[in-house]
């Protein structure tokens, strides 16, 4: 991933939905009926896209709609893409991404940390082939274009943990992606502080039980959060059936529920979303 120089970032929104989507195959609430008629409440599995126009896009994290995310895009390759952790619903796309570039005779480029490329070599043992492994310990400094990127560790409840990613621009911009995570320490809020933009997963609008048997902060939590780590804005993403598309929920004006398609632009310079 090549150095240049001030260039905003886009982030499309592949995909905001929990580890099922919505539908939920099995349920008939009035969110998953109303998704099924191909409403407002559909949801994919959580995935974005960057790209910096100056730099062959960026993919994070390769779920099971992956097919229909590219072809929503209309992106006929994908050249290299993060991962946040190894659970199906981030990268059950994979096997049909590595099979795409055998059929285009290319490799493509798979960062993430040594342990969660350890466990999708266990699930897909047959991928490495196209699909690179580059460990982020081995990777050196990593770069998107002048965007400098970090990982780290973040809790993820009962599923154990994930990794978040943060983007920074030498000019002051900067976003962090951290799709999977509860009850942050205050050493794994640290890169949340200075961002320009903020997008967090929260499955529920609220849940009654305790964090500790739970995987994902939920939006009233995830409003604390961002006003404590002071990012100017949000957007939740990797949200369950349990939030209704067509209801107002009163969200500050600093906060707002991703969408299939959405796009969003970090300028390179600090502050501008
Ligand atoms: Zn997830
Ligand atoms: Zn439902």
């Amino acid at each position: 991933m090549s150095a240049s120089h001030h260039q905003d970032l886009i982030i499309k929104v592949l995909g905001n939905g929990d580890s099922l989507g919505t539908p939920r195959v099995y349920c008939e609430c009035a969110v998953c009926e109303e998704a099924r008629g191909g409403g407002l409440n559909v949801r994919r599995r959580s995935s974005i896209w960057l790209n910096t126009g100056e730099e062959a896009p960026l993919l994070v994290d390769c779920g099971p709609d992956w097919r229909h995310q590219m072809e929503r895009l209309g992106a006929r390759r994908v050249e290299r893409a993060l991962l946040t952790h190894a659970h199906v619903d981030h990268i059950g796309g994979l096997a049909e991404w590595a099979d795409a570039c055998r059929w285009l005779e290319m490799t493509a480029e798979l960062f993430a940390p040594a342990e969660v490329l350890h466990d999708v070599a266990t699930r897909y043992p047959w991928i490495g082939g196209r699909l690179l492994h580059r460990p982020l310990e081995q990777a050196g400094d990593l770069f998107y274009g002048s965007w400098a990127i970090r990982a780290w560790k973040v809790n993820h409840g009962k599923n154990g943990y994930s990794y978040a990613y943060r983007f920074d621009h030498p000019d002051g911009g900067s976003f962090a992606y951290c799709p999977d995570s509860i009850d942050l320490s205050d050493e794994q809020k640290e890169p949340l502080r200075g961002l320009s933009l903020l997008i967090l997963g929260t499955s529920f609008y609220e849940e009654p039980y305790p964090m500790s048997t739970r995987s994902l902060y939920d939006v009233k939590e995830g409003l604390q959060l961002t006003e404590e780590v002071g990012a100017p804005s949000v957007v939740f993403t990797h949200m369950s059936h349990d939030i209704d598309a067509r209801r107002d929920y009163g969200l500050p004006a600093w906060a707002r529920f991703a969408a299939e398609g959405m796009e969003l632009r970090v300028s390179a310079a600090k502050r501008g979303v």
